[in-house]
């Protein structure tokens, strides 16, 4: 089911984590922003589309993460965009004929065997310093910064007020640092915030890439409440934070044991890093 959450933008959301899929209506037909997930849920977004009488003329995925790189056959051939960094990324990781057998493998019990994945991460890098995506439709701006995923990028659609956050801002999943590829994931992730800290003041609406969609006043909020999360791990304590506290939404537990793993992470690089003088 298509909701929409501005003029001309709609959200399709998976029952898996919450993933949301964005809709943008353009000109001779829609942007589709992190498709989704079940090859289910991915018909029904198909179907939801053709009863629009609009193809996807375009696609952008967030970044290189297999539940954000998903495609269906009816959803057509458009060209499916990403940062180039965020497309290298996922290329280099399709290029062991091991990585699609991994991610299947290792799908939770839910999902299991429910997801397509013959057409995962075939993603199209822009230019390196794109600033707007190339479509006939509203200017759609492109806020790539590191922190969470090699090339990860917030989409913001000015005309519609619009902010798609990629895997930032969520209200569900506290941020999650790449402690894999990032040589220095707190910082880069408080500069992402930074960058988004820019639209704030304007956003009308943010879309996480998991979690629900909030309104005006909560786009400062988010931000706010990611950048005192990070901070907290920077500085060894342990964040007073909604997501992983007593009240945290029912089936969301597990958001606690990700919370601890990269304390975890974080204190394991603290420790092997050679100290600096
Ligand atoms: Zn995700």
């Amino acid at each position: 089911m298509l909701t929409q959450v501005a003029e001309g933008v709609l959200v399709h959301q998976s029952e898996f984590v919450q993933s949301n899929a964005v809709v943008v209506q353009g000109g001779s037909g829609v942007l589709l922003v992190d498709p989704g997930l079940t090859g289910a849920e991915l018909e029904c977004l198909a179907d939801d589309l053709a009863g629009l009488g609009q193809p996807v003329v375009a696609a952008f995925s967030t970044h290189p993460d297999w539940d954000h790189v998903l495609w269906h056959p009816r959803l057509g051939e458009a060209p499916r965009y990403a940062t180039a960094l965020g497309a290298a990324t996922m290329r280099d990781q399709l290029a062991d004929p091991a990585t699609k057998v991994r991610i299947a493998e290792h799908l939770p019990p839910e999902i299991h065997g429910q997801v397509p994945m013959d057409l995962l991460g075939l993603l199209i890098g822009l230019p390196d310093g794109t600033t707007e995506l190339p479509w006939d439709g509203p200017v759609v701006r492109i806020v790539e910064h590191r922190g969470h995923a090699p090339g990860h990028a917030a989409l913001w659609i000015e005309d519609r007020g619009v902010l798609v956050a990629g895997d930032m801002l969520s209200d569900v999943l506290v941020p999650m640092l790449d402690t894999d590829d990032d040589a220095d994931p707190v910082e880069d992730y408080l500069a992402g915030l930074r960058l988004l800290d820019a639209v704030a003041g304007v956003a009308a609406v943010v879309v996480p890439g998991h979690g629900s969609v909030g309104g005006a006043g909560q786009v400062r909020e988010r931000i706010d409440q990611d950048r005192a999360y990070v901070q907290a791990l920077r500085d060894g304590e342990e964040p007073d934070d909604p997501r992983i506290g007593p009240s945290a939404q029912d089936g969301w537990d597990w958001v606690v044991g990700v919370h601890e793993w990269q304390v975890q992470q974080l204190r394991d690089r603290s420790g092997a890093r050679p100290s600096s003088a």
